[in-house]
């Protein structure tokens, strides 16, 4: 680490310790050319997530708006705050292990269906609905039969057979 009172290329660690909540690690540093002495801060740096939106405009994931819709989806259900935290938590992780910076909004959408569909039928109807803009009731319908599909045993990639419209992308559920 530069110095950046002198410019002196190498500066020692005199103590290094993890902050409050051990998120990040505070180092003291010291130059011995110039004998200041400095903090500087590391923690962790994760991927910056990028959607591609059907029009093909480019903008920065967020965390918070991918929360407000599962919230909104999920609305009277008797679904725990703390469960739709885990959710998002969960959704995040995959996409930030998926190894792409940048995620085409069908491919999100698609993914936060599939967990959606798992947790709770009424909530996954309702992102279905607004994700995919329903204009018909044929729509509805090929929801509802994925649903039905999806939920007999023994079957479970019986929903992936569905149709077109089921076909999930490079994201499907790892
Ligand atoms: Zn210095």
């Amino acid at each position: 680490m530069r110095c950046p009172f002198c410019g002196h290329e190498d500066t020692q660690v005199k103590d290094s310790r993890p902050n409050e909540d051990a998120a990040a690690i505070r180092r003291r540093r010291f130059c011995p050319t110039c004998g200041q002495r400095f903090t500087t801060i590391e923690r962790v740096q994760l991927r910056e997530l990028v959607v591609i939106k059907v029009d093909g405009r480019r903008v920065p994931f967020e965390r918070d708006k991918l929360a407000k819709s599962i919230r909104i989806a999920m609305r009277k259900r008797p679904i725990h705050e703390e469960r739709i935290e885990r959710i998002v938590n969960g959704l995040v992780r995959q996409l930030e292990a998926s190894g792409e910076n940048e995620i085409p909004s069908k491919q999100l959408g698609e993914l936060v269906m599939d967990t959606l569909r798992e947790v709770d039928a009424v909530a996954y109807v309702r992102f279905a609905s607004v994700y995919r803009d329903f204009r018909e009731a044929r729509d509805f319908e090929t929801i509802l039969v994925s649903l039905a599909t999806a939920a007999s045993p023994g079957q479970p990639d019986a929903a992936a057979e569905a149709g077109p419209d089921e076909s999930k992308g490079a994201m499907k559920r790892a």
